[in-house]
């Protein structure tokens, strides 16, 4: 009889749905149907909950440029000899694996002595920048749905990039005090384009491209009592609609900005954020508000408190010295070392650089040893000398995961990994093994 288990977590989007139902096979091998899940979603569980077309053994390159079907054995091996051969590996992922992935990969890295980074180098690595300047007024996603009376989205659309977030959390929901569900609640979009989400704004503020700064400098003005001093269009907006949506917000209940990477990957970057923050802060003379960045994969929050926890650094991380820790995002982060060919070897892990990377820093890596680590063929894989198939966190593997707003959440598996497929944890926990026996006492 196919079994239906429910209170499941979705590993796509930093939304981290954990109310997903899904029906399972009686064998228990193979993903038969799911509910509750948007479309992303649906294909992560029909996908990865088939074993048909998953790779099953590791993949390394031949001299002649084709790929060969390995043990584990020597995948183990292969990377743990890498990784002590090379001056400074770089090891760099982890959006879309588990807690207990990133811990493994902080004692590998830890011993190798290389550096270690995640997503957000290339992602909100730039909120970092701004909250250690600036911290961070923010809450979780239960107090918005219960709560925020007005709701902004800053440089981010959730109609495509967190499909759910709306419908759960920030606008639709009826909560404690917002009763009336979307109807509690005035919706702002600031965005140059008319998105999907704009749609369903009240008001939509259509901001010159790379120009928020002066946007929400122009709100601060109004915060602070200077509107006569603001000009009469300021980033593409009229002067009236400035006033009239900063009069809304003032008189919220509760706001609260949720911004994204409209704001980090534009002009000014970790400063379009700490003016956020002071944006936010100062909101807090009229009004509860509060800030929230719309982090990207399921578990891309978990590295940031795991190794915060561990080393003291979110990201970024160089532990060349072994003994002690640096981070300076610009020089310890992926895109630089590699753009500045610093790194001599390169593991890829919960994510696809091969993609996601500018092409002159993955032509940089791939002068060196190229390691995938990924249940999937992408474009990371094609171009390895050595590709890893692991289960999948939320499908065939469990673990602690981190939603957007720093809330832990216990994923479970809800199929059989293909046989003999590690988790990352325990390959990453197999090659520090394998590191140790070859290494001896020489540690240090
Ligand atoms: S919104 Fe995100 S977490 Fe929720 S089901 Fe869709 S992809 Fe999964």
């Amino acid at each position: 009889m196919p079994k239906v288990i429910k209170n499941v977590g979705c590993p796509y989007c930093g939304t981290c749905c954990d109310d997903v139902e899904v029906t399972v096979s009686d064998d228990g091998k193979r993903v038969l149907e799911v509910k509750n899940v948007c479309a992303i979603g649906t294909q992560i569980f029909m996908h990865g909950g088939d074993h048909e077309g998953r790779i099953k053994l590791p993949r390394m390159r031949q001299p002649d440029g084709s790929m060969k079907d390995v043990s584990f054995e020597e995948a183990i091996d292969y990377t743990a000899k890498v990784l002590l051969k090379a001056k400074k590996p770089l090891m760099y992922g982890f959006g879309s694996t588990n807690c207990e992935g990133h811990a493994a990969a902080a004692r590998v890295m830890e011993r190798s002595g290389g550096c270690l980074d995640n997503c957000a180098s290339i992602c909100h690595g730039s909120s970092f920048l701004a909250i250690f300047d600036n911290g961070y007024p923010s809450c979780t996603l239960g107090e918005v749905k219960n709560r925020a009376d007005v709701v902004v989205f800053w440089g981010s659309n959730p109609a495509h990039a967190h499909p759910r977030h709306m419908s759960r959390y920030s606008i639709f929901p009826r909560g404690f005090f917002t009763g009336k569900g979307h109807n509690s609640r005035t919706v702002i979009v600031i965005d140059p384009r008319y998105t999907d989400t704009a749609r369903v704004a009240d008001h939509y503020l259509q901001v010159r491209q790379g120009h928020d700064y002066e946007l929400f400098d122009a709100f601060r003005m109004v915060c602070h009592g200077h509107e006569d001093d603001i000009p009469d269009v300021v980033a593409n907006i009229p002067k009236e609609k400035i006033l009239e949506v900063a009069e809304i917000i003032k008189n919220a209940r509760y706001c609260n900005f949720f911004y994204g990477m409209g704001l980090c990957h534009s002009d000014g970057r970790n400063h379009n954020i700490d003016i956020a923050i002071s944006l936010t802060r100062d909101l807090n003379e009229f009004t509860k508000c509060t800030i929230m960045a719309m982090r990207g994969h399921y578990n891309i929050t978990g590295p940031g408190a795991v190794w915060s926890w561990q080393f003291g650094f979110p990201y970024c991380l160089d532990l060349t010295k072994k003994t002690m820790v640096h981070m300076n995002p610009g020089e310890t982060s992926s895109v630089d070392l590699a753009m500045r060919d610093e790194v001599d070897a390169f593991i890829n892990i919960g994510t696809d650089a091969g993609a996601h990377f500018p092409i002159p820093a993955v032509q940089h890596l791939k002068k060196h040893p190229f390691i995938t680590v990924d249940p999937h063929i992408n474009m990371a894989s094609e171009i390895s000398d050595l590709h890893v198939p692991v289960k999948i966190c939320g499908v065939d593997d469990g673990g602690i995961v981190y939603r957007m707003d720093n809330v832990p959440i216990q994923y479970r598996k809800v199929v059989d990994a293909p046989e003999g497929v590690p988790s990352d944890e325990e390959f990453l926990d197999a090659v520090y093994n394998r590191m140790v026996e070859l290494e001896g006492d020489g540690f240090l």
